[in-house]
Formats: structure tokens, sequence, C-alpha cells
């Protein structure tokens, strides 16, 4: 049984991160999609809703979960029985600091590997941070984010 671990902050999830989770599936068992409390981001969505609005998302796409995580994530992989992390790679921006995290990852714990996905190119400019400024200014996010994280946008910004 292989696990694996997709970890970001999701916020919020987008289809760029959907696809991933698509992509790692056929390649693992298990994906567990990892959201990172990230207090010090403060982030738009609270993790709560993060991982209610995943969850959502996901619901269709068998042996995937979703969990919060807090701490370092070599300890939480090593609990999970994980043997790969799964990242996005997007364009040569993401590469640098992927791959200092992939190598501190590595040395923290050598035991499993760091996966890189790319994505439909169509997702390749997508960001989370993107997606709340465009919404923040009235923007129609509608095409890069699952129906429920539309909604949660459109609920957000009314308030
Ligand atoms: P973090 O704060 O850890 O970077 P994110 O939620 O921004 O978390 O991203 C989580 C992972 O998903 C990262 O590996 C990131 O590169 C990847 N990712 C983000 N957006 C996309 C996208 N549009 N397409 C593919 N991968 C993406």
């Amino acid at each position: 049984m292989t696990v694996a671990i997709y970890p970001g902050t999701f916020d919020p999830f987008t289809n760029g991160h959907l696809d991933i989770v698509q992509r790692a599936i056929k390649l693992f068992d298990r994906v567990i999609v990892t959201v990172a409390r990230n207090s010090s981001k403060h982030p738009m969505f609270s993790e709560k809703e993060r991982l209610s609005l995943i969850r959502e998302s996901v619901k269709g796409i068998k042996d995937v979960e979703v969990e919060p995580f807090d701490g370092l994530l070599v300890d939480y992989a090593r609990e999970r029985k994980a043997t790969a992390i799964v990242r996005g790679l997007r364009a040569i921006s993401d590469f640098e600091y992927e791959l200092q995290m992939a190598l501190m990852n590595r040395k923290l714990n050598n035991s499993f590997e760091t996966v890189f996905l790319m994505p439909n190119e169509k997702y390749t400019y997508l960001n989370s941070n993107i997606v709340r400024e465009i919404a923040r200014l009235g923007g129609d996010v509608s095409e890069f984010v699952p129906e429920a994280v539309y909604k949660a946008l459109l609920d957000k910004l009314k308030k």
C-alpha cells in the first residue's frame, strides 16, 4: 500500500491543486491532502473552512483523505506511513524553493521521496494568491476553483 501526502496551505484550494491530486492518485494507493495551519500567513479561510472546502472538492475521488497538519512534515509523513511527498511544479520560479524544501526534508528524514507533478498547462499561471486578489476586486474566478470554493469566496466577500 503506497501512501503519499500532498501538503500545502490551500488558501483556497484551486483547480490547479485538484489537478495535482488527480494525477497523484494514479500513482499512489492513497493520497492525504495535508492542510498546513499556517497561522503566521493569516489565511483568508480558517483551517476548518479549508478542510471542509477541500473535502467537498475531492469527494468524488476515491482514496483521497484531507487532514490538518501542524509541525514537522517529515514527522507527519512517518506517522502516516507515507513514502512520498507530492508537490506541484508550475514553472521554473517554483523550482528553487521546492528544491530547497525537498533537500531539507531529505536531510531530516531519508526514508521518503519528494515527487513533483506538473499540472495541465492551463493551470500553470494559477495560484491561491491571484485567485484571492481577483475575487476581492470583484473578478470572476469561477473557472479557476471548484464550485464549493467559488461559493465560499462569494460568501466571504459579501461579509
Ligand atoms: P504552500 O503555501 O505550501 O506553497 P500552496 O497551497 O500554495 O502551499 O501549494 C501547495 C502545492 O501545490 C505546492 O507544491 C504548489 O507548488 C502546488 N500548486 C499550487 N498551485 C498550483 C497549480 N496551479 N498547479 C499545480 N500545482 C500547484
